[in-house]
């Protein structure tokens, strides 16, 4: 009996390990053509080639207003200004995003598994989610590319 613990563990490891992204059928879908008229070329690396902008480089960290930070991609509500936070690490972080339009998979570019995060709506990358956020609310870190994301200010509504 023990011997068949031992294989489900072994199986239910080896399923996390190699996770991706679980197959969404996204509601935009456009060719890469198609994203690089709509995208600047930094837009396009992060949000369509899961690449990273440098640190300290977006101009979304500087902003305190209250509103909501839309994907870049396809304008769905990603995150609340109110959920924003500086956690010095040079990207803009949130500890919590907005339900159900965010998609968690997993990817091993940086060599290590780390949770990915994406647009639920378009599939574009927006960057990782750690644990080592405010403990005092969520505990965690969401990493996000200020490139995936357009500030939408409340006093525009
Ligand atoms: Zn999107």
């Amino acid at each position: 009996m023990k011997k068949y613990h031992l294989l489900w563990v072994l199986i239910c490891l080896s399923g996390s390990l190699f996770a991706q992204r679980a197959t969404t059928q996204y509601d935009v879908i456009k060719t890469a053509q198609e994203w690089k008229k709509s995208l600047n070329e930094l837009e396009y690396y992060v949000l369509r080639e899961q690449g990273t902008e440098r640190p300290f480089s977006s101009p979304l960290l500087k902003i305190k207003t209250s509103g909501t930070y839309v994907c870049k991609g396809c304008k769905t509500p990603l995150f609340k200004s109110e959920h924003k936070f500086d956690s010095g690490t040079g990207w803009p972080s949130f500890d919590r995003e907005i339900k159900g339009n965010v998609g968690y998979g997993t990817d091993y570019k940086a060599g290590y598994a780390r949770s990915e995060e994406y647009c639920l709506n378009c599939g574009g990358h927006l960057g990782h989610v750690f644990t080592d956020g405010p403990k005092n609310t969520t505990g965690l870190r969401h990493c996000i590319n200020g490139a995936a994301l357009e500030f939408i200010p409340d006093s525009s509504k």
